[in-house]
């Protein structure tokens, strides 16, 4: 039952073969069975799940149900879910339930599916291997001695090791593909403005776009449904007309023009894994496609432009969590100071705290100019390539990441080289394209995913070429073993 695809269990679902209670009874014990070994949950809401999943069942009888209605999911731990825990995998927010749904979570319930729990994640999704969450490291199903990514990394290791037929992530700077490619999932980051973020705890604002993590581009497209959309309590959400995704996702890809930005192609990538990549692409040509190099010249300043604007907003959106307003409060503090200092010394983890410290130090006053305004203009460098790329191609095509799953521990000691593992997808975040990562083969029996940018908007072209290539190939549907 846990290899169907939602179509499939939407079927089942309609058709009555099955119930949601009992579908989401069957996660729940595969929750249980599973979840001590890979920790890809943080909470798991059972009983929540099994009253929605109740309600579900009504409306399936009732014929009042949506395509996904009955359908269980997981959210990442960033969304705030009204009666259930929403911790952001930090100590800072270990007891806070939020007293109001996320707008991405709210639509998600009204379409009928049943949250099954919230997932484990970087802290305040900050990372690329899921390390520096506070209640521990997330396994990868493919190999319990690999990271699954991040900072999305419980939702990926949830999807992959069918602990969850899909879930919510949310992408700053590749947190949605990087895990998806290193857990052979097909995850989405939509353009900036698509989904609102009403209610998705704030990262790094310009950047923190939500998405669905899947087992295919279809029900990626799915999901994607339900969750994009106008929203006014999101100033920054888009307001235009979102189309079905699943419409065009059986368009001819003939006369496809694909650009391979040969920055993406460097030093720094492993050769199998780019190997695996271009011969990816290269059976885009069989359905019609014609392939072209790029350049992209400003990809070198993408990382450090990165790590610039996302700690600095970073330290202004976490200056909330104070003790006071919100978070994790010390215990008899002596003064104001004492409370302040004490309660964000003790709720923030490492890295948090090392974002927050580079961020002020960026935003204020004699190196505002230096730091945060550069790191604006070099932004706009960056986007202004890929809009000179898209006067000639129709999508870009690269590695997601530059290697496959590294091995727990690997790279804690050294914050850059863990910056470095999302190379090639910190670029789309700055400027606010989006991308996607879809399995495109296995090195040493780990995965590798290919990934696709296109233009403002053009979520469903992306859709249309990842499912197209699915059609064609099994790489999706390869599950670990051990989680069969
Ligand atoms: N790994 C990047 C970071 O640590 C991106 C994280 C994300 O997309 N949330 O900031």
């Amino acid at each position: 039952m846990h290899t169907k695809s939602l179509s499939e269990l939407s079927t089942s679902l309609h058709n009555g073969e099955i119930s949601s209670v009992e579908l989401t009874q069957h996660y729940l014990d595969r929750i249980n069975a599973h979840n001590t070994e890979l920790n890809a949950y943080i909470t798991v809401s059972e009983d929540h799940a099994l009253q929605q999943a109740q309600l579900a069942d009504q409306r399936l009888q009732q014929k009042t149900a949506g395509k996904l209605t009955g359908i269980p999911l997981a959210h990442k731990d960033i969304f705030c879910t009204k009666g259930i825990r929403t911790s952001c995998a930090s100590k800072m927010l270990d007891s806070f339930i939020s007293p109001y749904d996320a707008t991405v979570v709210e639509k998600i319930n009204d379409a009928g599916m049943v949250t099954l729990g919230k997932t484990n994640m970087d802290e305040f999704a900050m990372g690329s291997s899921n390390e520096t969450s506070f209640y521990g490291n997330v396994k990868n199903p493919w190999d319990n001695n690999k990271v699954p990514g991040g900072s999305s990394g419980g939702s990926a290791a949830a999807v992959a090791a069918n602990l969850a037929p899909i879930a919510t992530g949310t992408d700053t700077g590749g947190s949605i593909r990087q895990p998806a490619s290193l857990c052979n999932l097909t995850g989405l980051k939509p353009t900036y403005g698509r989904i609102s973020r009403y209610g998705m705890i704030a990262f790094a604002s310009s950047l923190d776009q939500a998405g669905p993590m899947a087992k295919s581009a279809e029900d990626a497209a799915l999901l994607l449904n339900e969750m994009a959309g106008f929203d006014q309590r999101d100033s920054t959400s888009v307001d235009r007309e979102v189309p079905d995704y699943t419409a065009s996702l059986n368009d001819s890809l003939n006369g496809l023009k694909i650009g391979l930005p040969k920055e993406y192609f460097g030093e720094g990538l492993d050769a199998d894994v780019a190997k695996t990549v271009e011969e990816a692409i290269k059976s885009y040509e069989s359905l019609g496609a014609t392939i072209k190099e790029i350049t992209l010249p400003n990809t070198h300043l993408a990382v450090p432009t990165y790590y610039v604007v996302a700690p600095a907003e970073c330290s202004s959106n976490l200056s909330r969590m104070d003790g006071v307003r919100f978070g994790h409060r010390c215990d008899d503090p002596k003064d104001l100071l004492d409370l302040y200092q004490r309660s964000r010394g003790e709720g923030f983890g490492d890295e948090v705290k090392r974002r927050i410290m580079t961020g002020t130090y960026a935003l204020s006053a004699g190196y505002y100019d230096a730091y945060y305004l550069k790191a604006q203009q070099c932004r706009r460098l960056i986007s202004d390539d890929f809009q000179q790329a898209f006067n000639d191609v129709d999508v870009i095509m690269g590695p997601t990441a530059p290697t496959t799953a590294f091995n727990l521990g690997d790279k804690t000691d050294d914050p850059v080289s863990m910056y470095l593992a999302d190379i090639y997808t910190i670029s789309t975040n700055l400027a606010g394209l989006p991308g996607m990562s879809i399995p495109a083969g296995f090195v040493d029996s780990l995965p590798v995913g290919l990934q696709l940018i296109g233009n403002y908007f053009d979520e469903s072209r992306l859709l249309n070429v990842a499912h197209q290539y699915q059609r064609q190939t099994d790489w999706h549907k390869q599950i670990p073993n051990a989680y069969k």
